[in-house]
């Protein structure tokens, strides 16, 4: 690949409005040119790209990694004589014939036609992780080992439970799917949840991260929300740098993304993005109105870190303004699949439509991301709206 411009750059942002080949071929080169370059790509190399997947979607719901990127990426890698191999966890059971539907339906098989393994190894392992500082045991899907750099593809999404679904998002996807619900069950606590993903990323340390902008996801995210044209893509060798800029780019400020505050709490990166060297100007890049989704450790902040209502861990304004999962029966079709996949076990089916109990509801927002019909979405008491929330 060329070097076309200085590649020093922390993260970098550039134009990318369509998933045509060349636009996306040239923004990718833009964009890792900016950041380092690939000539850390030998022949020989095995290199695993981790999209996201998260649910057997078109490329149009703009839920999963666009395939035209991820084909552009693999002539990049495969011209330097490395093999690439993409793949990914969803939600949900983890075996060949699930992904293999799952290449299918995202658009993966174009990949493959140009010489990228579609991952089938759904083998699970186990990592013990004593420096990490939540997750000490994290439990992982074996294709990320073995390869000698994994490549981050995410895509720029809202998320009910975290606010945005980013680049450090992305990499819980390294936890099997049939094991996610545990990890939500395992840490209820938003916070605590964030600093396991991050234990999760610094697990796996990505070479490079990518998002994939171009047509992003605003409202219900991470599956059923509205697709909207950011028109960019982003590119850093640091993916907590990549959310940070990304956060601010979608109006967020970073401490509104736990797993953004996290990774600044653990020094993993600069508190604003104001103190990035960002290749491409920002401020061409600032997506006005954008339909967020309020994390809900930021709506507890909001009532001051570690005050006495905080130390209290006062149920009941919590329960005023934590955001919670909220049934549109209008498009409820009563298959059970939120039951099935709570962690809490506090779905059951009564009469066709799922009753939460939401005394014991942990706010995972699992049975949101999972509805196939978009009818649980994340509701939000007026309160919580007057203090700021979406
Ligand atoms: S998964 Fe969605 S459609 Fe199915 S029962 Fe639950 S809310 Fe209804
Ligand atoms: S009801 Fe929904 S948000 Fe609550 S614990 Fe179950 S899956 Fe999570």
């Amino acid at each position: 690949m060329k070097a076309v411009v200085a590649a020093d750059h922390d993260v970098a942002v550039v134009r990318c409005t369509d998933y045509g080949s060349q636009t996306c071929r040239a923004a990718l080169e833009t964009a890792i040119g900016a950041v380092g370059g690939l000539d850390w790509v030998l022949p020989g190399m095995r290199i695993a790209v981790k999209a996201n997947l998260v649910r057997a979607m078109k490329p149009e719901a703009a839920a999963t990694t666009h395939p035209a990127l991820l084909c552009e990426l693999t002539k990049l890698l495969t011209a330097r004589g490395a093999s690439v191999v993409i793949g990914d966890s969803p939600g949900g059971l983890f075996n060949p014939a699930r992904m293999s539907h799952v290449y299918d339906v995202t658009g993966l098989r174009a990949c493959e036609k140009l010489g990228a393994e579609l991952n089938t190894d759904c083998s699970q392992k186990t990592a013990q992780v004593p420096e990490a500082r939540v997750a000490k045991t994290i439990d992982y899907t074996a294709w990320l080992d073995g390869v000698d750099a994994i490549i981050d593809f995410c895509k720029l999404k809202t998320h009910a439970q975290m606010g945005m679904s980013c680049a450090v998002k992305n990499m819980f996807g390294a936890v099997p799917g049939t094991m996610k619900p545990e990890y939500h069950y395992r840490y209820p606590d938003p916070a605590d949840f964030a600093n396991a993903i991050v234990d999760i990323f610094e697990r796996f340390r990505p070479r490079l991260c990518l998002c994939d902008a171009v047509t992003g996801m605003e409202g219900n995210g991470p599956t059923m929300g509205t697709p909207r044209d950011f028109g960019m893509l982003l590119a850093s060798r640091s993916g907590y740098e990549l959310d940070l800029l990304a956060a601010e780019l979608l109006g967020y400020e970073p401490a509104q993304i736990p797993t953004v505050e996290a990774s600044i709490k653990r020094g993993l990166c600069p508190e604003s993005a104001a103190s990035l060297n960002v290749f491409g100007e920002p401020d061409d890049f600032r997506q006005d109105g954008v339909e967020r989704l309020q994390a809900q450790s930021t709506m507890t902040q909001l009532l001051g870190d570690g005050n006495a209502i905080s130390r209290l861990g006062n149920r009941v304004v919590k329960s005023l303004i934590d955001p919670f999962p909220k049934l549109d029966p209008t498009l409820c079709t009563g298959c059970g699949g939120c039951a099935r996949m709570c962690p809490a076990k506090v779905i059951t089916m009564k009469k066709g439509r799922p009753r939460i109990d939401r005394r014991h509801c942990i706010h995972c927002f699992c049975c949101q991301e999972f509805c196939p019909q978009g009818a649980m979405k994340a509701g939000r008491r007026a309160v919580a709206r007057l203090l700021g929330g979406k």
